[in-house]
This record gives structure tokens, C-alpha cells and sequence, in this order.
């Protein structure tokens, strides 16, 4: 027989097999080493995901003895959930958790355009515990980069995310990789997680409704290239030439723009995929119209969306957002030269929800968000 913990060990939490931690053919093959049919990967799967159960009592389809052993040799963990806030306009909600070692990560829920389909929703997630990648414009880069993130911890966000809306009805169908951190950073996690969360048995969220935000890092887009996958990739862009790039952006002295396109292009060739360019817009510093018909020349010959961000103040940052008339200039002349240009709505700046805005801190001392929406749940340890 063989001892199932031996062969878990990067899996184990507090002694146990860490269910969360554990991919589909994993969860499989650990119920074939626990001398069950291989079926039963599927229904422990459904009660994680799909009935959102941890509690091995409520299991009810395994056997009384089944799932004595499951409690014996293994866990469901849950992120706490430290903090719930909503925007004024009730579109955008932050759910901060918390985690054994006092980290703290951020996700946000957008509510979904109703042509999308009701009750849908789309979320943004977190990959690292901060961010090394030290961007000059984002709040997530200012304290550098504290961990990765797990990957169950990285699916746990979408999970505990469907726990609380699924009682209003409503379902994740949309998961962007735009939280905190840089993804490629964690590129094994992240991907472990795009298998958790994709996984039809489950939580069951289609590739293509997946998007996974980098600000390029030009071997981790080939790695995935390669992976033939068809998840979504955005590139967040922000600025035309490798000078102002290099002061915004310090990844780009590693990866010049040109090495970044020339990744993309054989991306694209690989997946066929649609690419989102990414291009926050600063008053003064990127938002020229020479730089516009700059962006829209360089991005020919791609298949892409070019989505302009209107920045999100940071504090200690010195930049202005561009004004609206500016914005709206801009994406004129980036789609006389043929991509197809937005513009980012923007919801959730009054929770500091905001894209850009997430930040890790330690709420109890220094949240300057309105608390009357706010609900505190006492802080439960992980199970
Ligand atoms: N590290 C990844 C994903 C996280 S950031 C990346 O760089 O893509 C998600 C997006 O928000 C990126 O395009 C990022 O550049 C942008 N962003 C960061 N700070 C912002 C701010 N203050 N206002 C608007 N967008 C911001």
C-alpha cells in the first residue's frame, strides 16, 4: 500500500493532503492511491466546486467510511474573507482576504453589462502578494513583491467569490488575471490555477473567458504561446517608445518593445488569438496624438483591441489623468490607423477597486474607503 502522504508532499497543509492544492488528473490519481475507483475524483470534485461544501460530513454520496479517511488525510481550506465593500453605484465589489501568514489579497467583482447575460459576473484576481515589477503609475508595485501566491490560493479567490454570489443568483463567468502582482512572475501557479477554475467537473470557466494581464514578460508569452491554449492575453503596453517605456515600465530595459512585439507576433501566429494591448493614459507623458498614430502604426499587421485606461490617482504618484476630450482624441487617431480602440469604463474608485488601484495595506490601520458598506467578518483560520 502505498503511504499517500509521501507521494504529497508538496501538497500537504498542517500534515494533510490539501484537496484545493490538487489538479484534476491529481485528484484522480490520489483516489486511485486511496484504492477508490477513479469516478469518485469527479463527485469530491462537484462538492469543492460546484456545491462549494468543505466539510467532508456533507458529502453525502461517499460512504460514511470514505469519508472518514478523506478527514483523516485531507483538507478543504477556505481563504478568509477579511473585508466586502461595495461602490456607491452598487457595479463593483472588493473582497480583500486574508491569509495564514496575516498577507493580505485582493479581488474585485464587476457586475456584467446586461447584453452579457443576467447574473453573470466578471472578476479580477490576484496572482503574487504585491508585485516586483515596480511599474511608476500602480499602487500594486510600491511595496515590491512579498510572495507568490499558490495556485489554489490563486483559485480560491474565484471559488470563495462564487460562494458569495451564488445565493443572489448570480455566477463568475469572466476571470481576468489583473489583480495584484505580474502572473508571468508566477507562471506555474497561474497556470495551475487556469486548470483549477477551467475544469468542467467544476467551476468550469471556458479558456476563452479567461485573461491573463502581463506587463511583458517576453519568454513567459512564449511559454504560454506554446502551451496552444485559448486564453485571452493582454499586454499592458503604456507607451510607444523604449525610453519613456524603460522610466515607466522597468521590465521593459530587459524586454525593449520591439522583442515584446516580435513575442506577440509569434503568439498570435501560434494561438490565432485576438491580443489586447493595454495603454494607460498619463496627461502629458504618453497621451500625444503623435503618440496615438505611433501606437496605431506599430500594432498593424496584429489582431488586436487596444483598451486605453484612464489612470487611477495613486497616491505619491505625480502624473494627471488625461482629460476626457483628450482620451476620446486619442482613440480616434489610434483607429484611423486600424486597431480597434475602447475605453476602459471605470467603476469602483471610491473602494479603491479601480483597475491599477489595488493595493495591498493593512485595512485596519490605513483604509481610507468608506466603511458604511463595508462588513467585517471575523477572521476565520483556514480549515
Ligand atoms: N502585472 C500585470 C497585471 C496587473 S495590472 C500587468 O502589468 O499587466 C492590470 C492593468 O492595470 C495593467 O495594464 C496596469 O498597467 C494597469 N494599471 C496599473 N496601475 C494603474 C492605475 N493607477 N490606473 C490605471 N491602470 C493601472
Amino acid at each position: 500500500m502505498v503511504d499517500p502522504l509521501q507521494s504529497y508532499a508538496s501538497h500537504l497543509l498542517d500534515g494533510k493532503i490539501n484537496l484545493k492544492s490538487l489538479l484534476p488528473q491529481e485528484m484522480e490519481q490520489l483516489m486511485l492511491d486511496l484504492g477508490q475507483p477513479r469516478y469518485k475524483w469527479q463527485q469530491v470534485w462537484r462538492w469543492i466546486y460546484v456545491r462549494l461544501v468543505d466539510d467532508f460530513e456533507e458529502m453525502t454520496d461517499l460512504s460514511k467510511d470514505f469519508r472518514r479517511r478523506l478527514s483523516e488525510l485531507t483538507c478543504v481550506p477556505s481563504m478568509a474573507l477579511h473585508l466586502h465593500q461595495q461602490s456607491s453605484a452598487q457595479d463593483t465589489d472588493k473582497f480583500l482576504f486574508k491569509m495564514r501568514d496575516g498577507s493580505l489579497v485582493e479581488s474585485v467583482k464587476m457586475r456584467y453589462l446586461e447584453s452579457v447575460g443576467h447574473g453573470r459576473i466578471a472578476i479580477c484576481i490576484s496572482s503574487q502578494v504585491g508585485c516586483a515589477m515596480a511599474c511608476s503609475f500602480c499602487a500594486s508595485g510600491l511595496a515590491g513583491l512579498q510572495r507568490n501566491l499558490a495556485a489554489w490560493e490563486i483559485a480560491d479567490q474565484v471559488t470563495q467569490i462564487q460562494k458569495a454570489v451564488q445565493p443572489l443568483g448570480q455566477r463568475v463567468a469572466n476571470v481576468v488575471y489583473m489583480g495584484i502582482g505580474e502572473p508571468f512572475h508566477n507562471y506555474d501557479n497561474v497556470m495551475r490555477s487556469v486548470r483549477m477554475i477551467n475544469c468542467g467537473e467544476g467551476l468550469g470557466i471556458g479558456m476563452r473567458h479567461l485573461t491573463i494581464s502581463t506587463s511583458g514578460l517576453v519568454p513567459q508569452i512564449r511559454q504560454l504561446a506554446a502551451e496552444r491554449l485559448p486564453i485571452r492575453l493582454a499586454i499592458s503596453l503604456h507607451a510607444t517608445n523604449d525610453a519613456l517605456r524603460d522610466e515607466m515600465m522597468p521590465v521593459n530595459r530587459k524586454w525593449p518593445i520591439s522583442e515584446l512585439l516580435a513575442a506577440c507576433r509569434e503568439y498570435q501566429q501560434a494561438t490565432e488569438r485576438r491580443i489586447t494591448f493595454e495603454y494607460v493614459l498619463l496627461e502629458g507623458v504618453n497621451d500625444s496624438l503623435a503618440e496615438a498614430e505611433a501606437l496605431g502604426k506599430m500594432l498593424r499587421g496584429l489582431h488586436v483591441l487596444v483598451n486605453l485606461i484612464p489612470w487611477n490617482p495613486v497616491e505619491g504618484a505625480s502624473y494627471q489623468r488625461s482629460r476626457p476630450g483628450r482620451i476620446r482624441a486619442f482613440q480616434e487617431r489610434v483607429e484611423a490607423f486600424g486597431p480597434k480602440c475602447t475605453v476602459r469604463q471605470e467603476k469602483g474608485a471610491d473602494i479603491d477597486a479601480a483597475c491599477g488601484q489595488l493595493r495591498l495595506r493593512d485595512m485596519e490601520g490605513t483604509a481610507r474607503t468608506r466603511p458604511a458598506r463595508a462588513s467585517r467578518k471575523s477572521d476565520q483560520a483556514h480549515k
